[in-house]
């Protein structure tokens, strides 16, 4: 075992994962990266095939992004936006309102896709308490949904295999089954008068193995909080920045939520950094004297960090230079061909997807076999990382990927399903 992994079991807890197995494994040290490859410390090349956790967008080391935060770097790496501001989270505030859907005009910056959701649901309570509705207390979020993993943005998650545990700690909320505007309807008939607000990935749920809500639900999900005087939050921290076929997923229906949540894509996967976007209407409610307290006693240490946001505004320049989102058709397209015969496989029970988010649900595998966890082992040794949600093998490529590259990822997965099913008795 080299040094580093040596120091990595010593010293390192990494996120979402069982430490017992993690130390059976070896994981691939990761030195360098270029496009849409990883490079691990032995030089082996990997086809980064889930964008490196669904944020990276123009491929690694993309030369205008590392330009623009080598360039931010030379004034100032980080000033706070607590009674001071600056230009790149200015700038970079002009740029999210013109692209977002009509009617977003306020941008509120965090540090990630968790604090982006505790926000909205902050500004939604405070935002109902504040315009006459003390009754107006509660959330309605989708049963598998992921928000995040604070306290808050849990409270209205969804996914019992990560949230159970932590169910006394968190407010109650209103589960309505994903898809189902039928069942969302039942709820607001029978406390539409306490409904804050509803709180929504809009299109695909991702963390929860990509469940495809049916055309048309959003849209009837936004009429429902109009008919009942909610308000609608759309995270978008995963299927945002071109993921879905569009820029937002909202945009494929139509609409314009109260609120947007955006992370992941936002620096083309490059720094931390978050918005939660809202309309005129919220932010006013929130205008007022000192000794009235309507201020949003809210803030973090690095909120709108300039590197951050100087490689957000760069990401979003390559959007256009780019034409990222034509990319992005082509692909979509590409997958719809490629996932065909993969679909076909034995023990494949379903595919689903919306553009360039995949699942590929597999069948007869008991918890301990960890089917999905098998298939990334075998893709890694045939030079792809993927990342698997319990069963659910997750494809995930960047939307600047190249046709050849998106290729050999499919390829490799499809193989590695093939190896994993034949090798394993599975359900026997
Ligand atoms: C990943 C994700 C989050 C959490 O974002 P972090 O940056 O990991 O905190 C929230 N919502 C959705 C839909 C996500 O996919």
């Amino acid at each position: 075992m080299s040094d580093l992994a040596e120091l990595d079991r010593r010293y390192l807890w990494h996120p979402f994962t069982q430490q017992r197995g993690w130390h059976d494994e070896d994981a691939p040290i990761i030195s360098h990266a270029s496009d849409f490859s990883l490079f691990d410390v032995d030089d082996r090349e990997y086809i980064d095939g889930v964008s490196s956790l669904w944020c990276n967008v123009h491929g690694h080391r993309h030369p205008a992004i590392d330009g623009a935060i080598r360039e931010q770097l030379d004034r100032v790496a980080h000033s706070t936006m607590l009674g001071l501001t600056h230009e790149p989270a200015i700038r970079l505030a002009e740029r999210l309102v013109a692209i977002a859907p009509e009617g977003l005009s306020r941008v509120f910056y965090s540090d990630s896709g968790s604090t982006a959701t505790e926000i909205a649901v902050k500004l939604a309570y405070q935002y109902q308490q504040q315009s006459g509705n003390a009754r107006r207390t509660r959330f309605v979020s989708l049963r598998e949904a992921y928000h995040g993993d604070t306290i808050g943005s849990v409270s209205v998650g969804g996914i019992d295999l990560f949230h159970a545990t932590y169910r006394p700690l968190l407010f109650d909320t209103l589960k309505a089954e994903p898809g189902d505007i039928a069942d969302m309807r039942r709820i607001f008939e029978r406390q539409g008068e306490e409904i804050a607000a509803v709180i929504v990935e809009p299109l695909v749920q991702g963390a929860a193995g990509m469940i495809v809500h049916p055309p048309g639900y959003l849209r009837a999900v936004r009429e429902l909080c109009d008919e009942f005087g909610a308000l609608l939050i759309c995270d978008e921290v995963a299927t945002g920045f071109g993921r879905t076929g569009r820029m937002f997923a909202c945009e494929h229906e139509g609409v314009t939520p109260d609120m947007m949540c955006l992370a992941k894509g936002i620096t083309g996967g490059y720094l931390p950094l978050a918005a939660t976007l809202t309309s005129e209407q919220i932010y006013e409610s929130f205008l007022g004297d000192h000794d009235e307290f309507k201020t949003f006693f809210h803030g973090h240490t690095y909120t709108g960090n300039p590197l951050a946001c100087a490689a957000a505004i760069a990401s979003l320049d390559v959007f256009e230079t780019e034409e990222t989102m034509a990319n992005v058709a082509a692909l979509d397209e590409l997958l719809g061909e490629l996932l065909a015969p993969v679909a076909e496989l034995p023990r494949v029970r379903e595919i689903r997807r919306r553009g360039l988010m995949v699942g590929i649900e597999l069948d007869g595998f008991e918890v301990p076999e960890r089917g999905g966890h098998q298939v990334t082992l075998a893709a890694r040794e045939r030079g792809a990382i993927i990342r698997p949600l319990g069963d659910t093998v997750v494809l995930m490529p960047a939307p600047a990927m190249d046709t050849g590259t998106l290729r050999r990822l499919v390829e490799i997965t499809s193989d590695s399903i093939v190896a994993v099913t034949q090798s394993a008795q599975v359900g026997a």
